[in-house]
């Protein structure tokens, strides 16, 4: 059996199912958790693949680490979505880390995590971790001064997650941050999805002092080309070296210097050249 996934009228993914093992009409969305033959378990959302058990440490080292190292000594973080767990995980890894917000909409998401992609979900039973139900942007506003860290680990910006990718929403990050405070948003395909990826990225510029764009190749992904915007008040990621004390697959010193590096395509879409 294939699961066509579906990017535009001109290009479509064919994807080998070996067992569908989980399915439910949230009242959010269509949540799938399917086994593929070539990258494992995953998360299937709206139709859109969202993680993979084979490649998920990609996104989630490289939305979480390059600004986690970048912050001195990050204490409390926010995740908006991530519902899966893998950014949690991450995050969890950094000894200074006292407290994680996670605020995910749809329970489900994480109830399926939770039964059926462990390596992922181990992350929500770590005493720092408060799981909130709520609509991001609505929980945002409420926060002022808190957070040293935010990761936007948002679904594409269809149904729920339309909202994480507004100007309004951009303006709450940065109040709800410390003074010093550092956001990393996951910023799409900037190959399929342009538009969305500067506008992502010239909103933060708009509102942030030090925005940076991180680039990583994500197999699972369309076009396999992905990117990790850090948004921050005071540090600059391109000026650190990170001190990594704990076991990662993809990110390292030499990727935390590498990944900023744009070709000049980017370069050109974001007028930095
Ligand atoms: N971490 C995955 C990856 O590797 O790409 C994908 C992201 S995660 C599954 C996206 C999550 O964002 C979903 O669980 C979805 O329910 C959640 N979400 C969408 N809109 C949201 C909103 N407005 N507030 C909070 N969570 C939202």
């Amino acid at each position: 059996m294939w699961y066509i996934e579906k990017h535009n009228e001109n290009y479509q993914v064919g994807w080998r199912v070996s067992d569908i093992l989980y399915q439910k009409k949230t009242p959010y969305q269509n949540l799938a958790i399917v086994e593929f033959a070539e990258f494992g378990r995953s998360l299937i959302l709206d139709d859109a693949v969202q993680t993979t058990e084979k490649d998920e440490y990609v996104y989630h080292e490289m939305l979480v680490h390059p600004a986690a190292f970048t912050h001195k000594s990050p204490r409390r973080a926010l995740i908006i979505g991530g519902g899966d767990g893998g950014t949690l995980r991450e995050v969890l890894k950094h000894k200074t880390i006292e407290k994680v917000d996670l605020v995910e909409i749809d329970e489900e998401v994480i109830k399926a995590s939770k039964q059926f992609l462990p390596s992922l979900s181990e992350s929500f039973n770590d005493p720092r971790v408060e799981v909130i139900i709520d609509d991001g942007i609505r929980y945002v506003k409420k926060v002022k001064n808190y957070y040293d860290l935010i990761f936007v680990d948002a679904s594409d910006p269809v149904g729920p997650a339309v909202v994480l990718y507004s100007e309004e929403f951009y303006r709450s990050l940065f109040d709800a941050l410390t003074a010093d405070g550092i956001a990393a948003v996951q910023s799409e395909s900037p190959n399929f999805y342009p538009d969305i990826f500067v506008k992502i990225v010239t909103t933060l510029r708009d509102i942030f002092p030090k925005v940076n764009v991180a680039l990583a190749p994500v197999p699972s992904y369309i076009s396999g080309f992905f990117a990790f915007t850090v948004a921050s008040k005071v540090y600059n990621p391109k000026e650190t070296t990170p001190n990594i004390t704990f076991p990662t697959k993809y990110y390292n010193e030499e990727i935390h210097n590498a990944c900023f590096a744009l070709p000049n395509f980017i370069l050109d879409m974001l007028k930095i050249r």
